[in-house]
Protein backbone atom coordinates (compact mmCIF):
# COMPACT_ATOMS: atom_id res chain seq x y z
CA UNK A 1 0.00 0.00 0.00
CA UNK A 2 1.55 3.46 -1.13
CA UNK A 3 -0.67 5.14 1.33
CA UNK A 4 1.50 5.01 3.96
CA UNK A 5 4.56 6.29 2.60
CA UNK A 6 2.13 9.02 1.50
CA UNK A 7 1.02 9.74 4.90
CA UNK A 8 4.40 9.74 5.96
CA UNK A 9 5.60 11.90 4.01
CA UNK A 10 2.52 14.14 4.46
CA UNK A 11 3.01 13.96 8.52
CA UNK A 12 6.38 14.78 8.16
CA UNK A 13 5.57 18.26 6.26
CA UNK A 14 2.66 18.77 8.81
CA UNK A 15 4.70 18.48 11.64
CA UNK A 16 7.77 20.56 10.29
CA UNK A 17 5.29 23.31 9.36
CA UNK A 18 3.92 22.99 13.28
CA UNK A 19 7.24 23.58 14.72
CA UNK A 20 7.76 26.86 12.49
CA UNK A 21 4.99 28.05 13.58
CA UNK A 22 5.50 27.52 16.92
CA UNK A 23 2.68 24.78 17.89
CA UNK A 24 2.79 22.12 20.33
CA UNK A 25 -0.22 19.68 19.12
CA UNK A 26 -1.79 19.52 15.66
CA UNK A 27 -5.16 19.57 15.76
CA UNK A 28 -6.93 19.31 12.66
CA UNK A 29 -5.50 18.49 9.06
CA UNK A 30 -7.12 19.17 5.60
CA UNK A 31 -5.70 16.68 3.10
CA UNK A 32 -6.03 17.09 -0.89
CA UNK A 33 -6.05 13.67 -2.59
CA UNK A 34 -5.51 14.12 -6.61
CA UNK A 35 -8.66 12.28 -8.79
CA UNK A 36 -5.28 10.13 -10.78
CA UNK A 37 -3.58 9.19 -7.09
CA UNK A 38 -5.33 5.78 -6.89
CA UNK A 39 -5.66 6.50 -3.40
CA UNK A 40 -8.79 5.74 -1.21
CA UNK A 41 -9.79 7.49 1.14
CA UNK A 42 -10.49 4.61 4.18
CA UNK A 43 -7.18 3.11 3.29
CA UNK A 44 -5.66 7.43 3.69
CA UNK A 45 -7.82 7.69 6.66
CA UNK A 46 -6.45 4.02 8.72
CA UNK A 47 -2.60 4.84 7.73
CA UNK A 48 -2.76 8.38 8.36
CA UNK A 49 -4.14 7.33 12.06
CA UNK A 50 -1.47 4.84 12.62
CA UNK A 51 1.30 7.07 11.32
CA UNK A 52 0.28 9.96 13.83
CA UNK A 53 0.29 7.77 16.70
CA UNK A 54 3.17 9.23 19.20
CA UNK A 55 3.32 11.99 17.02
CA UNK A 56 2.25 15.71 18.07
CA UNK A 57 -0.53 14.69 15.60
CA UNK A 58 -2.48 12.11 17.38
CA UNK A 59 -5.92 12.17 17.79
CA UNK A 60 -6.44 15.10 15.00
CA UNK A 61 -9.14 15.61 12.81
CA UNK A 62 -8.55 14.67 9.25
CA UNK A 63 -10.55 16.27 6.69
CA UNK A 64 -10.11 14.59 3.35
CA UNK A 65 -11.17 16.27 0.15
CA UNK A 66 -10.68 14.91 -3.86
CA UNK A 67 -9.52 17.43 -6.98
CA UNK A 68 -10.09 16.83 -10.19
CA UNK A 69 -6.65 16.07 -12.36
CA UNK A 70 -5.59 18.43 -14.65
CA UNK A 71 -3.88 16.90 -17.95
CA UNK A 72 -3.37 17.75 -21.48
CA UNK A 73 -5.25 15.62 -24.55
CA UNK A 74 -3.20 14.76 -26.98
CA UNK A 75 -6.11 14.30 -29.14
CA UNK A 76 -7.95 17.24 -28.49
CA UNK A 77 -4.92 19.55 -27.62
CA UNK A 78 -6.10 20.97 -24.92
CA UNK A 79 -5.93 21.19 -21.22
CA UNK A 80 -8.72 19.35 -19.55
CA UNK A 81 -10.24 18.31 -16.29
CA UNK A 82 -9.90 14.46 -15.61
CA UNK A 83 -11.83 12.60 -13.15
CA UNK A 84 -10.25 9.28 -13.04
CA UNK A 85 -7.93 7.02 -15.10
CA UNK A 86 -10.81 5.39 -16.30
CA UNK A 87 -12.86 8.42 -17.76
CA UNK A 88 -10.08 9.39 -20.42
CA UNK A 89 -10.19 12.81 -21.54
CA UNK A 90 -13.58 14.69 -20.79
CA UNK A 91 -14.12 16.15 -24.40
CA UNK A 92 -13.08 13.25 -26.53
CA UNK A 93 -12.94 9.69 -24.43
CA UNK A 94 -9.42 9.51 -25.04
CA UNK A 95 -6.70 8.36 -22.60
CA UNK A 96 -3.45 10.18 -24.24
CA UNK A 97 -2.80 12.03 -21.62
CA UNK A 98 -0.17 13.86 -19.72
CA UNK A 99 -0.74 14.41 -16.48
CA UNK A 100 0.01 17.69 -15.34
CA UNK A 101 -1.39 17.30 -11.37
CA UNK A 102 -3.55 15.40 -9.51
CA UNK A 103 -1.98 12.78 -9.09
CA UNK A 104 -0.65 13.41 -5.75
CA UNK A 105 -1.76 13.97 -1.97
CA UNK A 106 -1.37 17.13 -1.03
CA UNK A 107 -1.69 18.91 2.54
CA UNK A 108 -3.79 22.00 2.49
CA UNK A 109 -4.53 23.78 5.58
CA UNK A 110 -3.44 22.33 8.87
CA UNK A 111 -4.18 23.30 12.53
CA UNK A 112 -2.37 24.07 15.51
CA UNK A 113 -2.63 24.59 18.65
ZN1 LIG B 1 -9.47 14.88 -25.66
Amino acid sequence: MHEISLCLSALELIEDQARRHGGNRITGVWLEIGALSCIEEEALRFCFDSACRHTPAEGCRLHVSYAPAQAWCWQCGTRVSVQGYESGCPRCGSHALRVESGDQLQVKQIEID
